[in-house]
Formats: C-alpha cells, sequence, structure tokens
C-alpha cells in the first residue's frame, strides 16, 4: 500500500465509487465526499409522490471486457437488466441512427442502483451533503475544506482524487495544483434541460424510446418501460445540447412548453405534471481540446483526477477511468515512487 494509505475520493458518482472500490479492495482506507444528498451522480433517478423517473443517463453499453465483468456482478446482484426498448428514429435518420444489435443496460429498480450497490460495499459510509471548496496542503498530505456549515473532517489526506465533471476539479485544483489544472482547462462540458412527465395511466405511443434529430429534442423515453420501475407512468425528454447551452437561464416553465411542443409532434400527450432538471455539465462537448488519457496521477502531490471526461465519456468510461485512477494510486504506493503526472489509457469505444 506504501505512502498513499489514507485517501479521499471526492465525487461519488460511478467514477469515484469504481476506484474507491478498487482501492479499498487493495487495502486503502478510502473517504468518499459528495455535494449531494445520495450517491450516483449524473447516473440519477427523481424520486416523486408514486412516480420516479431516471433523468441522467439513460441507459448504458458494455464493451471493454473489464466492464463487461463488472456488468455481469450487477446482474447477479439485481442492480442491473437489460432494457430492450422499441426504438424509434425521428427526423434525420442518417444522425444519429440506433444500433439494433446493440445490449442497453439500466440500473435496476432505478438507474442509481449499481452506484448505491458499490457504495453499500464501502468500509466507511459514503459522506454526502459535503460540498468541498479547498485543498490545503497539510505537511505531505491534504485537508479537505467545505462550506463551513458541513466542514467535513478534521484529517490530513495522503491523497485526494477527485472524481468531478472537469470544471469542478478545475475549481478545485487551480490553486494547490496548476499543472494538473490544465488538464481540466481546456475540457468543455456540455449542458442539457432534462424533463420529466408524469401521467396518471399508461400512454402507449407505439415506441419505448426516440433518438429525435429534429427540432429541440435529443432523446426521449418511457420510463415506465425500463425493467422494475414502479409507480405512475414516466417519460422523460432530454433536449440537444446547443438548444439547451442558448436556453441556460430560460424559466423552466418555458423551456417546458417548448419541448412539451416537440413532444406533442411525435404523438406526446400532455402530462398531468412535469418536472424540469438543468443539466450543467452533461457530457463533453465533441471536438472539445484537452486530454482523455483514461486518469492522471500526480504522484508527487498525491493528487489524482478521473472521471467520464478522460474516458470517452458514459458510463463505462466513468468506470473505467476509476479503476485506471486506483491502479495508479495502488502500483505507485507500493513502488512508493514519486514521479510526476502519470496519464493511462483505458480501452474501449463509446457507446
Ligand atoms: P458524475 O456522475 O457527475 O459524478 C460526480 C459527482 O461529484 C457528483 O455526484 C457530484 O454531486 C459530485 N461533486 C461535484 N462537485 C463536488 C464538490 N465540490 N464536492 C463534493 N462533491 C462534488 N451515459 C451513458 O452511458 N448513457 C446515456 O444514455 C447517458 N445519457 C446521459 C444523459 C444526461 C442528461 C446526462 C447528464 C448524462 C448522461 N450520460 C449517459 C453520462 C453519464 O451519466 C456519465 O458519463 C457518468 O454518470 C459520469 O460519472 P462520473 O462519476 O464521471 O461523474
Amino acid at each position: 500500500m506504501g505512502s498513499f494509505q489514507n485517501v479521499a475520493v471526492i465525487g461519488a458518482g460511478l467514477a469515484g465509487l469504481s476506484c474507491a472500490t478498487a482501492l479499498q479492495a487493495v487495502g486503502h482506507r478510502v473517504s468518499v465526499f459528495d455535494k449531494s444528498r445520495g450517491v450516483a451522480g449524473r447516473m440519477s433517478t427523481r424520486r416523486g409522490d408514486g412516480w420516479q423517473c431516471d433523468h441522467g443517463a439513460q441507459y448504458f453499453t458494455a464493451r471493454s471486457a473489464a466492464f463487461r465483468a463488472e456488468l455481469a456482478r450487477w446482474l447477479s446482484a439485481g442492480v442491473a437488466a437489460v432494457w430492450a426498448p422499441r426504438l424509434a428514429v425521428f427526423g434525420a435518420a442518417d444522425q444519429h441512427r440506433p444500433d439494433a444489435e446493440l445490449l442497453r443496460y439500466v440500473g435496476a429498480p432505478q438507474m442509481t442502483a449499481p452506484a448505491r450497490w458499490l457504495a453499500d460495499a464501502l468500509l466507511e459510509p459514503v459522506n454526502t451533503g459535503v460540498q468541498i471548496e479547498r485543498l490545503v496542503r497539510a505537511g505531505a498530505g491534504w485537508r479537505l475544506q467545505g462550506a463551513a456549515a458541513a466542514a467535513p473532517v478534521d484529517q490530513v489526506f495522503d491523497a485526494v482524487l477527485l472524481a468531478l465533471p472537469a470544471p469542478q476539479a478545475l475549481a478545485l485544483l487551480q490553486e494547490p495544483a496548476p499543472e494538473l489544472a490544465q488538464w481540466a482547462a481546456g475540457v468543455r462540458m456540455r449542458a442539457a434541460w432534462a424533463l420529466m412527465l408524469n401521467y396518471g395511466a399508461p400512454q402507449e405511443l407505439g415506441f419505448d424510446a426516440g433518438f429525435v434529430n429534429q427540432g429541440p429534442l435529443r432523446w426521449v423515453a418511457r420510463n415506465s418501460s425500463k425493467p422494475g420501475r414502479s409507480g405512475a407512468e414516466s417519460w422523460l425528454l432530454h433536449a440537444q445540447a446547443e438548444w439547451s447551452e442558448l436556453r441556460l437561464a430560460m424559466p423552466p416553465e418555458q423551456v417546458a412548453e417548448a419541448l412539451l411542443r416537440a413532444f406533442a409532434a411525435l404523438g406526446g400527450p400532455p402530462p398531468a405534471a412535469w418536472f424540469a432538471h438543468r443539466w450543467l455539465y452533461a457530457d463533453r462537448a465533441p471536438g472539445s481540446v484537452g486530454p482523455a488519457g483514461g486518469c492522471a496521477w500526480d504522484a508527487g502531490l498525491g493528487l489524482g483526477l478521473c472521471g467520464d471526461w478522460l474516458a470517452g465519456g458514459k458510463v463505462e468510461g466513468a468506470w473505467l477511468s476509476g479503476q485506471a485512477l486506483a491502479q495508479q494510486v495502488a502500483l505507485l504506493g507500493l513502488l512508493g515512487a514519486n514521479t510526476g503526472i502519470k496519464k493511462t489509457a483505458v480501452g474501449h469505444n463509446p457507446p
């Protein structure tokens, strides 16, 4: 285990939990922090009175052998399942065509389930509701500073691993680690408006999900068609990134009006209720400059970076990136090495 005995992971999305799980397995003491009330990050599910809806990641694929092996564990634990929606394509058929052969998976009974399962296996419960605002050098280690009311721990960590979207990692790294901060600085992440729809009765539209290549929408899905979902009928609409970015400050009522109009053009009826959510950092912009090496690790500082944006994006990339960083920390800890910034490549193709 060497010199990085006590490790803090900031971010309890899939990348952070993947990394924490792998480090714990080789004997590190790991503390995970997340600003949200629960774990799973962008693999999230909104729950209300008698309804639920996945409003971030919609499904995931597994292409690499390593992630397929992890997925097999999730399937056997019952926290993931195959989802075989009847897929439609609206608008220009040459953009965003679904691969009919592709196996699509979802968390079960909700998208957060795999992350919760990983978090439950950690020896130290995830510290939720703790937003880390500063990393402060303390000898050879680091102290974490949070918002005053939620100051997390009076503890010095040998290493701090940031499992955050690039802009949020950048905010924490700028002062203590300008070189690592450069990794995140060039990466632009795109926004996405999500609209969750509730109905009093099942809605049969002839498809369960659709790629939309026209107007403001890019994806619509019948959440209730995913395995294990309970509660009232719910559908999810995701807006195009460009459309969303031009309307970041738009009142949710106006966003909902535009997206509901576009859904109606696909045959979608007006819902009994809707809930909007604005994702500021949904995914890495295509063509965005900056690294994509799997993870980054500065053994001299004891600081590392992982997250979907470093490994091809998506759920699989997030998990692989967490594994890659854990390997770096464990390996260099064993060797007692102090060799500057390392980057690791992980191999997979995004869905
Ligand atoms: P995140 O899940 O973002 O985790 C980062 C965590 O850090 C969050 O929990 C956050 O609360 C926490 N955090 C941030 N700042 C701080 C701080 N200062 N202190 C403490 N905690 C902090 N992927 C697919 O594979 N298929 C899809 O269909 C798909 N669709 C998507 C649709 C949308 C709208 C969105 C938003 C994402 C989608 N994705 C999809 C992408 C997928 O959700 C992500 O790739 C993956 O979940 C990223 O995991 P992560 O751990 O890297 O980051």
